[in-house]
């Protein structure tokens, strides 16, 4: 049988007590299960673990294996050695026991047996010989498995330096199930941290909190608490923002959006997601939505071995829930639309624009009209084009809802840019908003080159003094990257191109600062100059 700590699990009951739940005799003499970890970190590594008669174990292995814990090449030596035997007993009763014994189950004497059934109480009494040990060695367990993860050197810089990923290279021993929330520990046992635990994701470890502060589900409550409060000091001019952005508030790996009177949940680690119960609770109990949905479909799951899927968690969820931005009116599916239904990341960037859009409007990559319908409202004409039937159909039906004329159009923008220019089109206003070409960092070249064309050719369909609007919302083209290829095209269009704001996310996605990867969508506002 592998080891409870090889098998990264806490032994079940079951598994080593045997016959103890039935009422019989058999029940005084249950098997018990301890584990003795080395003090030494580098040699942090089972010592023993038997499988053994209680009193057994607790007249005769006990000391030894306290005694062995303290050194793990005298395992053999210890059994026999009275001497060290002895030494032994004071570690146990003062430090080692408590410290490095992990007792995985115990014997409840006859009183905690009662305690156990009747309040519930988890008693792990380890019956050491009282009178043979000045009183002293009789213990209580209160010690149970605490999960746990010790991180390299590097990792701990990471940590220290307030990133909240540790990736699994940095991760030296792992004694944790999928999704435990761990105790982090340096390379010299020391306590540095509290973390979610993943056992796929190359991001092995998201930090909750640093030092020994505990992490529990009052933490999480506090830190959703705190990030609703910041939103509402926010004033923001729309019925949908983000409540909860993940890393960005502290709470890694979980994003919670507002749509009006619903929530939509999204846990994209292991830990988050065997916390939603309590996640969902603790916004009923602030928020008081009338739905919550977990859009949990994001393909970044997979990455953790969950599951892709949607569910409704509390309340009823409608079809479509109607929202305002700035005044118009959106109908958002939330179970099927993008992202979490609308992309509410671009709201005070559309708000930003639309004060300097005008004449002829081109809105690409336009989604449900997010840029067309808060552009459009001040220009002659727009344009909105989409390789999604279903988010034109929806452009065209808050198009109408808001009376704003829009011509929306299922196509490939890479491929109507050119025909546009064919045509001899010229616009006043383009919005380039595509989704994320480099997904990851070996994507940048290509990504690069996709960058370039839309915005070499927009630039030339562009009249002079007109505006355009650029974004990248992937992480790993970075501001001065997306400035340089627009630079580029600028160049090859022989456009004389400056720079009107520089923009970044909505106030409601937070960056952190030290964590880059918060750090993700940038759009520039620029003129061409005649
Ligand atoms: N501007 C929108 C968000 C755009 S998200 C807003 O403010 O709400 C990116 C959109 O690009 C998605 O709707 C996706 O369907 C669309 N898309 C992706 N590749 C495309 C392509 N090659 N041509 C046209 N649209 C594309």
């Amino acid at each position: 049988m592998p080891s409870a700590l090889e098998r990264r699990v806490e032994p079940q009951r079951e598994n080593l007590v045997g016959e103890s739940e039935c009422d019989d005799a058999a029940a005084h003499r249950e098997d018990v299960g301890i584990v003795v970890q080395a003090r030494q970190p580098r040699r942090v590594e089972i010592v023993a673990e038997r499988r053994a008669d209680a009193d057994d174990l607790v007249r005769r292995d006990l000391l030894a294996l306290a005694a062995a814990a303290e050194d793990d090449a005298a395992v053999g030596l210890a059994l026999g050695d009275r001497t060290r035997d002895r030494k032994a007993d004071r570690r146990v009763v003062d430090r080692r026991f408590a410290v490095g014994a992990v007792v995985v189950d115990g014997v409840p004497e006859a009183r905690d047996r009662l305690l156990e059934m009747f309040f519930q109480r988890e008693t792990r009494v380890v019956g050491a010989d009282r009178d043979s040990h000045d009183g002293r060695l009789y213990y209580k367990d209160h010690y149970r498995m605490i999960p746990s993860v010790v991180i390299s050197a590097r990792g701990e810089d990471r940590l220290r330096g307030g990133h909240p990923w540790i990736y699994r290279a940095d991760v030296a021993d792992a004694r944790a199930a999928a999704g435990d929330i761990v105790v982090v520990k340096n390379p010299r046992g020391q306590i540095v941290g509290s973390a979610l635990y993943s056992d796929r994701s190359q991001i092995a470890l998201r930090v909750l909190v640093e030092g020994e502060q505990p992490a529990d589900i009052s933490l999480i409550r506090r830190r959703i608490e705190a990030a609703a409060a910041f939103r509402t000091s926010l004033d923001i001019d729309a019925t949908a923002y983000r409540l909860v952005h993940g890393e960005g508030d502290r709470l890694p790996s979980l994003i919670v959006d507002r749509y009006g009177d619903y929530l939509v949940v999204q846990t994209l680690s292991q830990g988050m997601d065997r916390l939603m119960p309590e996640i969902v609770a603790a916004l009923t109990d602030l928020l008081h939505p009338r739905g919550i949905v977990a859009r949990n479909d994001p393909r970044a799951r997979t990455f953790e071995g969950l599951e892709q899927r949607v569910d409704i968690m509390a309340g009823e969820v409608p079809e479509t829930v109607r929202v305002t931005e700035a005044g118009i009116g959106y109908d958002v599916d939330l179970r099927h639309g993008q992202k979490t239904g609308l992309f509410l990341d671009q709201r005070e960037n559309r708000m930003a624009a639309a004060l300097y859009a005008g004449g002829r409007l081109l809105d690409c990559f336009s989604y449900n009209g997010g840029f067309a319908l808060a552009l459009g409202r001040k220009c002659r004409e727009t344009i909105a084009i989409d390789v999604s039937e279903d988010a034109i159909a929806r452009v065209r039906q808050n198009a109408a809802s808001n009376g704003i004329a829009v011509d929306a159009r299922v196509g490939n923008v890479f491929d109507e840019l050119r025909g546009l220019d064919r045509l001899g089109e010229r616009f006043d206003t383009i919005v380039l908003d595509p989704p994320a070409f480099a997904k990851n960092k070996a994507a940048v070249a290509n990504a690069r080159a996709g960058y370039k064309e839309i915005n070499l050719r927009a630039l030339k369909l562009l009249n002079p003094g007109g505006v355009l609007v650029t974004c990248s919302c992937s992480y790993h083209v970075n501001e001065a990257l997306l400035a340089e290829i627009v630079y580029e095209a600028a160049v090859d269009a022989r456009a004389h191109v400056t720079v009107v704001e520089k923009r970044m996310q909505g106030r409601d996605h937070p960056v952190m600062l030290g964590v880059p990867e918060t750090y993700y969508l940038k759009c520039f506002i620029l003129r061409k100059l005649a």
